[in-house]
């Protein structure tokens, strides 16, 4: 294994790395670096995620360009904004020692004339996105005239994304001499046909095998039905009080929902999607990064590529469109020698994709049973008993309270004390997974029928149903036409053949009686009333909007944040689309209407 300095890197360089901690190159770092360092022939180079991509194609880079021109000299397109912030600040460390060298990161969503400035005050090397890469290319504030280096990171997600044609402008722009390097963690077609299409007879490098997901990375599958897929994402996080995850979600809509009812059950987490702007994008990164949150639920676009240390697990909500997003996905955990774990809540439908992935990632999933309350408290027991071995106690400031406290419990011996510091912690606990159910027994008998219960809504009859031609839009419509009230929350809606039942924020309980009683609306020629229902509760277990049970002593992640502060708080909007975030910025979003939201039933 070589040093960095055999490699052919400088010593204002390996002096930077050392200060990052990085001792030695990693596979794609000790074939990339001396490949760009010493050709320059195009290099098509495969390499798993989490293994130092980044490094790999800046570092020679660095080590070659001209610090006395200003001009841009390499152009690294990223296919999302988190991504490009990433990189640009990888190589300002990377830097650090070198004089005269400057990096400017251009996204959307952020201010074009701060980008504009940054460039007039000339950098080498500019990282950026497709979209507004090309904005800047098209108003002449950027010129890719001399560059000597085009990176395509990730470039089967920048094609995957639609970015095909600001790709083509790019190119356009840069002179044929330059070298392309392209680096990829997946080897879908799309990418060989880049590689075809813009690159001249490419060198090939690879670190471990195309495709294969990480070595570090566990892979278990959890069966779930639609009812039980968020009472089991749950218990996965009860089960692990450190957890310490991204919950990765198909659609901007998908992604809010599941972070709105984790925040409301008091989990420590928040949403990261196409639908936030920057600032809020920045914002969740930046306290998801400093672990004030301890559950990022993202769509696959806005988490693309985004290396966050010591992850401990990656969560499938729902798996991928593509299946080579898995790998992606999985390869989030697992990172810089760390253990991670990617979890895959899957329905006997999604059940048959497995298998292809196995064939991708080359191994096989292991089938995990969802965890029962006795073991997850048995769990959060333990690690709180781990904790009390391990805090360290400030005698200085307990010793004049200690007196007395001993006084008081004078009586009781060891055992007793241990039995009743454990109970004071967990009673809340043990009685919410009292005669909680097995989440594992599927049959539609457990699971189909069987509603679970917000405490937080009411649940109405109406006596319309689907032979009234009713859908969910319509009764929606109808609600919000009775003018109950601004915001108010609509939850489940269950359409049957000639009634139906909805939920509403409880706290419009009373208002909704009056308003359908005093208006009188008519449905397709039927005068429509409703009711308030008993509901029905699950299996013997908790409600199922209940919070959280574990207070605010779980986890080691500081202080769980109030709705008031949370994601839904923040005026999102939503899609069902499949994120797409950097392009679709601005557009693609659908209002949620005068109701707010639609909330899913747990
Ligand atoms: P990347 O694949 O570029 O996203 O890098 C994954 C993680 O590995 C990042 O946290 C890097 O800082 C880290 N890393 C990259 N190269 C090295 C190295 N040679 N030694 C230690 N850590 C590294």
């Amino acid at each position: 294994m070589s040093t960095f300095l055999e490699l052919g890197l400088k010593e204002p360089i390996t002096k930077a790395l050392t200060d990052l901690g990085y001792e030695k190159p990693t596979v794609i770092q000790e074939k990339a670096i001396p490949q760009i360092i010493s050709s320059t022939e195009d290099l098509k180079a495969f390499a798993q995620t989490g293994t130092g991509k980044t490094a790999a194609f800046s570092l020679p880079i660095l080590e070659l360009l001209d610090a006395s021109n200003s001009n841009v000299q390499a152009i690294i397109l990223s296919p999302t904004r988190e991504l490009a912030v990433q990189i640009g600040n990888n190589i300002k460390d990377f830097c650090k020692y070198l004089k005269d060298v400057r990096v400017t990161t251009v996204y959307g969503g952020s201010s074009m004339e701060d980008q504009i400035r940054s460039l007039k005050r000339g950098s080498q090397i500019v990282v950026g996105t497709p979209g507004r890469t090309v904005d800047l290319i098209n108003r002449r504030a950027l010129k890719l005239g001399n560059i000597q280096w085009l990176v395509l990171d990730e470039a089967d997600e920048m094609l995957n994304m639609g970015f095909k044609d600001e790709l083509d402008k790019v190119l356009e722009a840069t002179p044929e001499t330059k070298q392309t390097l392209l680096f990829s963690a997946t080897f879908p077609r799309e990418v060989e046909s880049i590689a075809k299409n813009y690159m001249t007879n490419p060198v090939e490098i690879t670190s471990g095998q195309k495709n294969k997901g990480a070595d570090s990375v566990s892979h278990e599958y959890y069966s779930v039905t639609e009812r039980t897929r968020y009472p089991a994402l749950k218990r996965i996080a009860d089960l692990n009080p450190n957890i310490y995850a991204i919950i990765f979600c198909r659609t901007r809509r998908e992604t809010q929902e599941v972070a709105d009812n984790l925040i409301k059950d008091g989990y420590n987490a928040d949403s990261l999607h196409g639908d936030l702007s920057q600032a809020q994008r920045d914002s969740v990164m930046g306290k998801f990064r400093k672990k004030t949150i301890q559950i990022l639920v993202a769509t696959d676009v806005a988490a693309r590529g985004l290396d966050v240390s010591e992850l401990t697990h990656v969560i499938n909500h729902k798996l991928p469109d593509q299946i080579e997003n898995y790998t992606h996905r999985s390869g989030r955990t697992g990172r810089a020698g760390n253990k991670g774990i990617s979890i895959v809540l899957v329905n006997g439908k999604e059940k048959g994709k497995l298998r292809p992935i196995e064939k991708i990632i080359q191994k096989k999933f292991i089938q995990t049973k969802v965890p029962s309350g006795k073991e997850i408290c048995q769990n959060q027991l333990m690690n709180l008993i781990d904790k009390v071995q391990a805090i360290e106690v400030n005698e200085t400031q307990i010793n004049e309270f200690l007196p007395s406290i001993y006084e008081k419990l004078k009586d009781l011996d060891r055992e007793k004390l241990i039995q009743k510091f454990v109970s004071l912690e967990f009673n809340t606990m043990l009685a919410y997974y009292e005669n909680a159910k097995d989440l594992n027994d599927l049959s539609s008998r457990n699971n189909s029928r069987a509603r679970s219960v917000n405490e937080n809504m009411t649940r109405f009859f109406i006596n319309i149903g689907r032979k009234d031609s009713l859908n969910p839009a319509k009764l929606i419509g109808l609600i919000n036409d009775q003018n109950i009230g601004d915001k108010i929350e609509i939850g489940a809606i269950d359409i049957l053949d000639t009634f139906s039942f909805f939920e509403l924020d409880k706290n419009f309980e009373d208002k909704a009686l009056e308003a359908f009683s005093s208006n009188q609306p008519d449905f397709d020629g039927r005068s429509v009333n409703i009711e308030v229902t008993k509901k029905e509760r699950t299996g013997g277990g908790r409600r199922g909007g209940s919070k959280k049970p574990f207070g605010k002593k779980d986890g080691g992640f500081g202080r769980r944040r109030r709705s008031s502060e949370s994601s839904s708080s923040r005026g999102r909007r939503r899609s069902d689309r499949p994120d797409r975030s950097e392009r679709n910025f601005g557009g693609d979003r659908r209002s949620s209407g005068k109701f707010g939201r639609k909330r899913k039933e747990n």
